[in-house]
């Protein structure tokens, strides 16, 4: 079985550094898949309200011989529930479908800039987590604007801030700014939502190592010091995911992988997305 190591965040807590994202898992296949990644050694799993499958991940937590405090668990604020009041009911909600009585980490999804409700969002996230709802508290898809304002009128500093990062988009200005202000920076779509598997330069390196084109590309992250949660499905895949810690990449691989950054986006941007 894998062994993942973890990452410290600015509150003191760890989070195993990759996990099981179940983004598009379908309601009804979610128990088995998060089981099936919890026998091959993943130990965090990443959802949210907007993916309809908290109850899902919680029935696989609850059906486990793991004890709780071994698994890290991640659930998300709709943007639709954005606002002090609202964030606390919607946080609430989310505890009773995941069946938990607190959560590892819980994440503003999006900022939705345009609604300008996400400071009194993450003061109702302070008090989740003063009150014990929630270990760690962050934010997804923020830009360095984003997180200057919560910086700058909030108490605590998110502990990490969940971004699209995978080769074609590397994220080097907000990678910069978590560094300098202790942020972990955690990567969605870290294969490219499948597209960074068909590059040729992966494939290269992967023959190198004789591994295969989702682990170079996770041992990248991983490199870099991103926290990945890469999904899928599909038992052999979930276990050739979280295959990732016994090789190295060189100095030389690495500059062939940061040199494929385009900027190129695959979501939404951030500045305007504000769909629920
Ligand atoms: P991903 O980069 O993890 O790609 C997933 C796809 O890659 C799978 O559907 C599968 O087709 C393919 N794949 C996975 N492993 C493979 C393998 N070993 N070999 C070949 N193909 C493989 O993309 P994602 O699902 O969008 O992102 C991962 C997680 O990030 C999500 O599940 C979710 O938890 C999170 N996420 C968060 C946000 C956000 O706004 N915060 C947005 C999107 C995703």
């Amino acid at each position: 079985m894998n062994s993942v190591p973890a990452t410290e965040l600015n509150d003191g807590n760890r989070i195993p550094q990759l996990g099981l994202g179940v983004f598009q898992v379908p309601p009804e296949e979610t128990q088995a898949t998060v089981e099936l990644a919890l026998a091959e050694g993943y130990r965090h799993i990443d959802t949210a309200a907007a993916y309809d499958n908290e109850d899902g991940v919680g029935a696989a937590v609850a059906a486990s011989d793991i004890p709780r405090e071994e698994i890290f668990v991640t659930t998300k604020l709709r943007n639709s529930e954005q606002g002090y009041d609202a964030a606390l009911r919607a946080f609430e909600a989310s505890l009773g479908r995941l069946g938990l009585d607190r959560v590892d980490l819980y994440l503003i999804h999006w900022p939705v800039p345009v609604g300008g409700l996400y400071l009194d969002t993450w003061r109702a996230l302070e008090r989740i987590r003063a009150e014990g709802g929630t270990r760690s508290i962050g934010v997804s898809n923020f830009r360095v604007e984003d997180l200057e304002a919560v910086d700058g009128e909030c108490e605590v500093v998110p502990a990490v801030n969940q971004i699209e990062l995978h080769l074609r988009h590397q994220q080097a200005e907000l990678r910069a700014w978590h560094d300098e202000h202790g942020v972990a920076t955690e990567a969605w779509a870290p294969l490219g939502q499948g597209a960074s598997l068909d590059e040729e330069a992966v494939a290269a390196i992967a023959a190198a190592h004789g591994v295969t084109p989702a682990q170079t590309i996770l041992r990248w992250h991983l490199l870099i010091g991103n926290v990945v949660i890469p999904k899928s499905v599909t038992p052999s895949r979930i276990r050739e995911n979280v295959e990732v810690f016994g090789f190295e990449l060189t100095g030389e691989e690495m500059a062939t992988l940061a040199a494929l950054d385009s900027g190129a986006r695959i979501g939404p941007d951030p500045a305007t997305f504000a769909h629920d």
